[in-house]
């Protein structure tokens, strides 16, 4: 009996093997070309775990905000997944297609939550725009928002590779998690690196075991978030006229004070795309999101 196993591959690119800096994953990079190739290929290696590992089915969703999230080299991907890409998805953006049937979910690339010292390129959503993000009165990263929104939908988070810092991180609530350390964070923009090539080794490795362990129900969903949850998102600069106009409309947000946002969103698809509204919610009346 062949039981179906649906793997959701979160593909993020500051904690793609070999990348410390961030001139790394911005366009204008003179790297920029060749490290879409580095992440594809981490990519890849985890799509091959995968699928040696027991899966029937692999999505990948490309979560990096650069090139309207189109930063894998999209022909040279393992032709046996689908991959979700480009912006404007429904629902939160970075996880269009996970739900209730997928069986685990990998986080490839995945980095540190804002604030992090060290954590290779440390942000939670929005670098340029965010100080902070807290869940419940806590500091809260990317990896973390997946892991609370896929606990909601009853898909345990199985993996990350990334730096030291994101997988501590990450073992808080998924202790059960397959730690892949591809780099030595030493600041925010400095790593003891293992060169990709071995690195690609350990993801596919990580990945097989993963999806494994999820076949023989070995990881958890994570649960222990108190809903609805208490949001507040801390900007870096004192929020504009547009954004408090737009705010000040919409009764879901609080203002704070200049720098302090908080929202009170019953689960954590609504949760995440408030955060994201507040990265790019200043042109007056743009108050959809
Ligand atoms: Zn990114």
């Amino acid at each position: 009996m062949l039981l179906a196993m649906k793997v959701f591959i979160s593909v993020d690119m500051e904690g793609i093997s070999g990348l410390v800096r961030w001139a790394d994953v911005v366009t204008q990079g003179i790297d920029f070309a060749r490290n879409r190739r580095l992440m594809t290929l981490d990519a890849n290696a985890a799509i091959e775990g995968a699928f040696d590992g027991g899966a029937t089915d692999v999505v990948v969703e490309e979560n990096h905000g650069v090139e309207d999230l189109c930063d894998l080299l999209i022909d040279e991907v393992d032709p046996r997944c689908r991959v979700v890409r480009g912006a404007g998805r429904p629902g939160a953006t970075t996880m269009a297609a996970l739900d209730a049937d997928t069986g685990v979910v990998l986080l490839i690339g995945h980095h540190a939550r804002a604030g992090s010292r060290p954590g290779i390129m440390a942000h939670t959503i929005s670098y340029q725009k965010f100080r902070s993000v807290r869940v419940n009165d806590e500091d809260c990263g990317e990896p973390e928002i997946f892991t609370i929104r896929a606990g909601e939908l009853g898909v345990p988070v199985g993996m990350l590779s990334g730096d030291q810092v994101a997988n501590e991180q990450l073992s808080k609530r998924a202790p059960w998690a397959e730690s892949v350390i591809v780099k030595t964070a030493l600041s925010n923009v400095a790593g003891n690196v293992i060169p990709p090539v071995r690195a690609r080794e350990l993801i596919r490795a990580g990945a097989k075991r993963a999806v494994e362990r999820a076949r023989g129900g070995e990881l958890q969903p994570y649960r222990d978030e108190s809903a609805p949850y208490a949001i507040e998102v801390g900007m870096r600069e004192p929020i504009s006229d547009g954004l408090r106009q737009n705010l000040e409309s919409l009764e879901e947000f609080e203002i704070v004070d200049d720098l302090t946002v908080r929202t009170l969103a019953d689960d954590m698809d609504l949760g995440f795309r408030r955060i994201a509204y507040l990265g790019f919610g200043d042109r007056p009346g743009l108050t959809r999101y």
